[in-house]
Order: C-alpha cells, then sequence, then structure tokens
C-alpha cells in the first residue's frame, strides 16, 4: 500500500531487515486525569498497529508519580479505551510493578560510575544547569565514589532523609547541546502513599527513567510518542544501553492531535473541573472520551476522526468541523427522525373539524397526529420577509412534514404587537407529502400537535471556548463561552417519549441528540445536542438577519442567515461592547473571529480590535502576516498619539508586506506623529501664505475650504502632523 504512514514504513522495514519479528506497542497513560480525544489517538495507533502486524499491545500506566495519580483514574482509563473499541486481553501492567527492577538498573548504573546522589535543591540544580549556550557546572556529588553512592541511595530508599533532599542523577555531560543530557535526575524523595504500592517506597522514579526501562522489561519494539519527547530521546537511548536491560527498545515521535476551539491537556482540563467550569470529566462539553460519549459522539466517529486526520511527524491544528463531520456521517444513518419545536408559535387550522385527530405516519412508520391546534418554530414564520424567505409568511404556503400543505390567512398580535398566533387553512389534497403535480411550495417545515407534543428537555451546546486556539495567550480560562451551554425545554413529537435512555435521534431540522445516560428518566428525556444539522436553507439566500459585508472578502462570509452557533457567538460578542453588525461578521469568519480574539488577548479594546480585523486585515496576504499581538501594538501606538489612524493603514500595508512590527516600520519609515505645536503652527502659517485665496474664500463663507487647507497642512507635513492639532491650529489662524 502506497499510503502507509512513516510508522508502519519504519515497522515494515525493521521485520524486512529482521530487527524484529514480532510487534509489540504500549498506550501509556499515567493515571492522573481522563483520557481525552488527543489520547484516542494515540490508543488508535498503538492497537491498531498491533492489530494490523498480528502483534501485541500493552496497556502501561505509568504510574510513578504518587501524589497525583489515584485508581479512580486507571478505572476511568480502562473504561474508556474499552468503549472505545478496543482491548488489551491481558497485558495490561503498572509502571509500579517495575520498582524493584527499576532500582536494580539505577545500582547498575551507579556501579558504573554514571549516576550519582546529588545533594543540591531543587533551585541549585537549576541554577547550575547552564543555559542553551553556556555550559553548566558539576554537582559536589560527582565526586562521591560508587561506594558513597551505593550506601547513600540504599539509605534514600530506607527513608533516612526527607522530600527534596537528596536526588539521583545520572552522570552525563553538563555541557551537553542538548539540556536533557546534562545530569538529569532519575529518582526522588517523596514520602507518599501509592495507590498501588501504598508505602512500600519513599523514591520515586523519574518518567526519563521510568519510561525507557518499561519499555525494555516489556521488550517493546516500537515505543510512540509525540513530539514533544523528541529531545528525550537521547537520554532514552543512553539509559537503555548503560543500564543493560535484556531488550534495546526505540522511541518514535509523532505529532499529537490538536483541535481547534479545544484544550487537550489534562493539567488544564483538570483546571476547568477542579474550579467548576464545568460539571465534570464527563460534561458533554469536554473533550475528554467521557465527556464526548456522555454528549453522543459514537466511537466510530472518533475512531474514523482520527484515522483520518493522519499520522504526522509535524504539529498541526485540525479543524474542529472535520470532528463535526465524523458524527454526522454516522448518526445521519443510523438516528432515527422525530419532531420537536423549542421556540414554539401556536397555529390554528380554521377548516379543520375540531376535535378530530388525523394519524399521518412519520419515516419508520411512526405515527404523528394531526388536528387544528398545532406548534411550529416561531423562526419558520415572518411576517415581513424578503423575497429569499423560503418558509412561511402572511398569505403565503409552506409544507407541513409528512402533512398537509399549510396557508396563512391571518396573523394575531398581542397588545405590543408579536405575534401569538397563525390562523391557517390546509389543502386536503396534500396529505403526507402528495401534491397535485406542479404544485409549488415554498419549502418545509416541521410541527407538532400542541394536544399531544410532550415536553423534552434540549441541551444546545456550543463550543466551550470561543478562539481557535484557547491557550495561544497562555490563559484559556478567560476564553470561556459565555453560552456554550443553552437549556431549552421543547415541545416534542409522542412517539419521542419511547426513547431510550442513552441512545440517538435526529429532531428534524434541529440536530443531531443523545439522551442523556444520567439525566434521562423514562417519559421525560434529557436530550444533548450531539452536533447541529447543517440546514438546507442557512446556506440560501439572505434574509433578514443579514450580517453586512462591508469589505468583499474571502474571510468574511457573505450575507446570510446566522447557524445557532455563530448568533450565539455574536450575542457574546455584543456583550463584549462591539456593535451588532460587526458581531455578525465576526462571528461568521472564524480566522476574523480569532485574530480578533487573539488581538484582544494582546491588550487592545475590543471595538478598536474589531474595526481593525473587519475593515483593514481582509485578504490572504494579511492573514498570513498579521498576528494578534502585531496587531495590537499597531493599535496602541494610535492609541497613544505615536501615529495617527491613516498613517496606521499605512504601516499596516507596510507590515503586510515586509512582515515587520509596527514599531519596527514607524521607526525605519520615520512615521511618528508631529505632535510638536511649534512645526504644526510653522506648517499652517505656510499653508495660509501659499494660499491666500482659498483663505479668503474661507472667510467669506466658504467654510468647506477647511478640509482643503487641512489636506494641504497635512501634506506640508509628509501626513505625520496630529490631525487634532492640525485643524484646531487652522481654525485659531483663520478666526
Ligand atoms: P496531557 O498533555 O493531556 O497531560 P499526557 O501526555 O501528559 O497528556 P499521558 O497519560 O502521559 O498524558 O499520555 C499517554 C499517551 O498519550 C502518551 O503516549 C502521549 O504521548 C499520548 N498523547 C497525549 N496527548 C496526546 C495528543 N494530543 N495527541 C496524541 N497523543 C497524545
Ligand atoms: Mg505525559
Amino acid at each position: 500500500m502506497s499510503n502507509k504512514n512513516f510508522i508502519q514504513t519504519i515497522i515494515d522495514d525493521d521485520l524486512a531487515a529482521g530487527r524484529h519479528t514480532k510487534v509489540t506497542t504500549r498506550f501509556p497513560p499515567e493515571p492522573n486525569g481522563y483520557l481525552h480525544i488527543g489520547h484516542a489517538k494515540s490508543i488508535c495507533l498503538n492497537f491498531g498497529l498491533a492489530t494490523e502486524y498480528k502483534g501485541v499491545v500493552h496497556l502501561r500506566f505509568d504510574d510513578t508519580n504518587p501524589t497525583t495519580e489515584d485508581t479512580e483514574f486507571v478505572d476511568a482509563i480502562q473504561h474508556d479505551i474499552k468503549w472505545l473499541g478496543f482491548d488489551w486481553g491481558d497485558n495490561r501492567f503498572f509502571t509500579s510493578d517495575y520498582f524493584e527492577q527499576l532500582y536494580q538498573f539505577a545500582v547498575v548504573l551507579i556501579k558504573k560510575g554514571l549516576a550519582y546522589v546529588c545533594d543540591q535543591t531543587l533551585e541549585e540544580m537549576r541554577e547550575c544547569r547552564g543555559t542553551v549556550n553556556q555550559a553548566g557546572t558539576c554537582s559536589p556529588g560527582t565526586e562521591r565514589t560508587v561506594e558513597e553512592n551505593l550506601d547513600l541511595f540504599a539509605r534514600m530508599r530506607a527513608g533516612e532523609f526527607k522530600d527534596g533532599e537528596r536526588t539521583l542523577r545520572a552522570r552525563i555531560d553538563m555541557a551537553n547541546a542538548n539540556m536533557k543530557m546534562r545530569d538529569p535526575a532519575l529518582y526522588r524523595i517523596r514520602h507518599a502513599h501509592h495507590h498501588r504500592t501504598g508505602n512500600d517506597w519513599c523514591i520515586y522514579p523519574m518518567y526519563d527513567f521510568a519510561h525507557c526501562l518499561s519499555d525494555a522489561i516489556e521488550a517493546i519494539s516500537h515505543s510512540i510518542c509525540t513530539l514533544e519527547f523528541q529531545n528525550n530521546r537521547e537520554l532514552y537511548d543512553w539509559l537503555v544501553l548503560h543500564a543493560e536491560p535484556v531488550a534495546i527498545p526505540h522511541q518514535y515521535e509523532f505529532a499529537r492531535l490538536n483541535i481547534t476551539y479545544t484544550i487537550l491537556s489534562k493539567r488544564k482540563l483538570l483546571l476547568l473541573v477542579k474550579n467548576n467550569h464545568v460539571s465534570g470529566w464527563d460534561d458533554p462539553r469536554m473533550p475528554t472520551l467521557a465527556g464526548l460519549r456522555r454528549r453522543g459522539v459514537p466511537a466510530q466517529a472518533i475512531r474514523e476522526f482520527v484515522t483520518e486526520v493522519g499520522v504526522a511527524k509535524a504539529n498541526s491544528v485540525v479543524d474542529v468541523l472535520r470532528l463535526e463531520n465524523s458524527i454526522r456521517n454516522i448518526l445521519n444513518e443510523t438516528a432515527p427522525r422525530y419532531m420537536a419545536v423549542l421556540n414554539p408559535l401556536s397555529i390554528t387550522i380554521t377548516d379543520w373539524k375540531k376535535g378530530t385527530v388525523d394519524m399521518l405516519t412519520g419515516s419508520d412508520g411512526r405515527q404523528l397526529p394531526f388536528d387544528s391546534e398545532l406548534l411550529i418554530e416561531r423562526d419558520d414564520f415572518m411576517e415581513n420577509a424578503s423575497p429569499g424567505f423560503k418558509r412561511l409568511i402572511p398569505g403565503g404556503e409552506v409544507r407541513l412534514r409528512h402533512g398537509y400543505v399549510l396557508r396563512c390567512d391571518k396573523v394575531e398580535h398581542d397588545a405590543s404587537g408579536n405575534v401569538i398566533r397563525l390562523l391557517c387553512s390546509h389543502d386536503p389534497e396534500t396529505r403526507g407529502g402528495n401534491a397535485p403535480v406542479g404544485r409549488k411550495v415554498r419549502g418545509t417545515i416541521h410541527w407538532v400537535s400542541a394536544a399531544h407534543a410532550i415536553p423534552v428537555v434540549t441541551r444546545l451546546y456550543d463550543r466551550l471556548f470561543l478562539s481557535e486556539e484557547p491557550d495561544a495567550a497562555g490563559d484559556f480560562l478567560s476564553d470561556l463561552n459565555p453560552n456554550s451551554l443553552q437549556t431549552v425545554s421543547a415541545m416534542a413529537e409522542p412517539a419521542l417519549d419511547q426513547i431510550a435512555s442513552a441512545s440517538w435521534c435526529q429532531l428534524e431540522r434541529v440536530g443531531y441528540f443523545f439522551s442523556d445516560p444520567l439525566d434521562s428518566k423514562p417519559g421525560t428525556p434529557v436530550l444533548n445536542r450531539v452536533v447541529a444539522l447543517r440546514d438546507s436553507w442557512t446556506k440560501k439566500k439572505p434574509t433578514t438577519h443579514i450580517a453586512p459585508v462591508k469589505t468583499p472578502t474571502t474571510h468574511i462570509a457573505k450575507g446570510r442567515l446566522l447557524t445557532q452557533t455563530e448568533a450565539a457567538s455574536a450575542g457574546a460578542l455584543q456583550t463584549r461592547g462591539i456593535g451588532k453588525e460587526q458581531s455578525e461578521v465576526l462571528s461568521q469568519a472564524p480566522l476574523s473571529l480569532s485574530l480578533f480574539e487573539a488581538t484582544v488577548n494582546a491588550g487592545a479594546p475590543a471595538s478598536t480590535a474589531a474595526n481593525w480585523v473587519i475593515n483593514h486585515i481582509t485578504t490572504d496576504a494579511a492573514h498570513a502576516q498579521i498576528t494578534g499581538v502585531k496587531l495590537a501594538e499597531l493599535i496602541n501606538c494610535i492609541d497613544t498619539a505615536v501615529i495617527s489612524n491613516t498613517i496606521g493603514r499605512r504601516v499596516l500595508l507596510n507590515m503586510i508586506t515586509t512582515g515587520r512590527a509596527a514599531k519596527a516600520v514607524i521607526a525605519a519609515e520615520g512615521l511618528q506623529q508631529q505632535n510638536d505645536n511649534a512645526v504644526i503652527a510653522d506648517a499652517v502659517q505656510g499653508v495660509l501664505e501659499k494660499h491666500s485665496d482659498e483663505v479668503a474664500r474661507y472667510q467669506a463663507g466658504e467654510k468647506k475650504l477647511i478640509g482643503f487647507l487641512i489636506g494641504a497642512t497635512m501634506r506640508t507635513l509628509a501626513g505625520k502632523g496630529n490631525p487634532g492639532l492640525v485643524r484646531e491650529m487652522l481654525m485659531k489662524a483663520l478666526n
């Protein structure tokens, strides 16, 4: 096969050359949190390779850090891997099972003079490590004899010393270009209870030491980890060479999974849980496998998504839309359809005989009671719609899904003019979708019978974070989307009350939903929206919710209806002081939105940032060159009167073409604003003398000539005059 990933190619070569006869991989989670979708990539890769090459895969809990680890996490991790569709059989291991063997490896290193006991504190060690450009200095511990080291290491194990008092370090090279090789710590003292070994140990191996030697103990043939560990590989190789394990494993690095609008770090996810930003590890907005499962994301969708993303050697960020598409592809095939109205508007069918119920048939043969009192979605009716609106309007017709064609004859309002009810008539010839040939209807909408509908709780989830890279500014908590969960009580067709807990449905035209496994009760479903539908009509002609297009560009969405996600995002922007129109523009243009967020994060006022992003950063080239930090610097230069707004635009153009930062451009081009009164007064004087004609006409009443005179003064000042000062001084001189 030609489309193998680079790891498969390595394995093929190893097998062909006889370097390995059996493929053994491992997935090594640390039981200090729940697995997230990034881990799923590693799981699919390691388990997938083992299956493909008829090898084995080990599940190894990397439990060397007693203070953060817990059996709760061990159980959760196992549950998640099984749910994802993988089985490790008998091959479940714990690094803590190897504590004695690892200790003996350390003794081997000490005996060879390759490890020593160090008394430096953490700070001292850091100070002595040197920098990238400067060699470190050796710890006094390097002077110790093998006997002393063996004795001290044994006493460390025996509990004679306090936490942090001593470490065991590898003796490698304090001048090594690779900082990881500058005598790294191998063991530290931690008087802590371990979830499996209890109080047996008070020294614990460091990750770098334990990881490679555990791979060696298990004879792992291909130890696959993420790119952050590239620098650790030299130490990995050094340790498996010198500690003399039976097998010599090798490490290979691949690009970790990153997804837009998503945080994939256990440490940061833990913070969300601890600070109650979410309801727990399994909150349906979390990218944890537990959260995705509870939301209703099928395991198959996750497997297909990570497989499709592929295994690469360079890091990148995957668009979350790809995950959403994988989910839709599966649910579109499998989820049974129902109808529910989230924001109801009452309809009375005036030519229907009150009290008679027509049992219509929906897909899957379900029964849909139809009578004179119906509910439709408020958004599906518009009193003053533009011609592009394809649903119900006064005097217009629309098809009710699985039902009749309906005409709106009359609109009833309340005292303040809000629409409260529509009086409609129906066409009996059109029952269940039958319609005379040639009959034209604007569109199809969903509905329920008011008397038969049951209430259901729907939870509409949006992205947990507002920007594409929530932690770009190192402060992901301030990027939380305040509208990531909206709970709406809806009216649903009666058949939905049969839906089992933890099963899927499509609410027609609203989205794919999953009945919450914990909160759904028989007869009162709680439906989590897994993902919205791609709605056919949001893509069509603009209607009243048009987002204005200021500058035609590939990055600003063309005027169209906002999707629910976009509407929520626009709402959130408005609460931050951005005008309605600009909020809508930004919410429809992901690239612009993320630049806007980055600019605000870098310190620019939100409304100024929105202005610049929408009006001036409108091309691919601009987006390629201008970061939030750069734009914020430019805005700051204007706000602090270093340059004028007009010069700001010139600076921006220069920044786009040269890639320079604002201050560099201003300095290089000599664009600093002229704020000096004397210089401006001189320029004004010169202009008044040169254009005495215009001055006379101005004084005779031709007031609009002020523009000409300001322009002439600005030109004299090479465009750099402070515009406020120029105007002020001109006016003074003229009057
Ligand atoms: P986190 O950064 O979320 O804390 P971690 O790497 O510390 O994750 P571990 O439990 O040590 O968590 O990870 C187990 C395995 O999963 C490791 O091999 C790690 O490389 C891999 N892994 C973690 N995050 C990702 C990711 N985003 N994409 C792919 N693999 C990942
Ligand atoms: Mg880790």
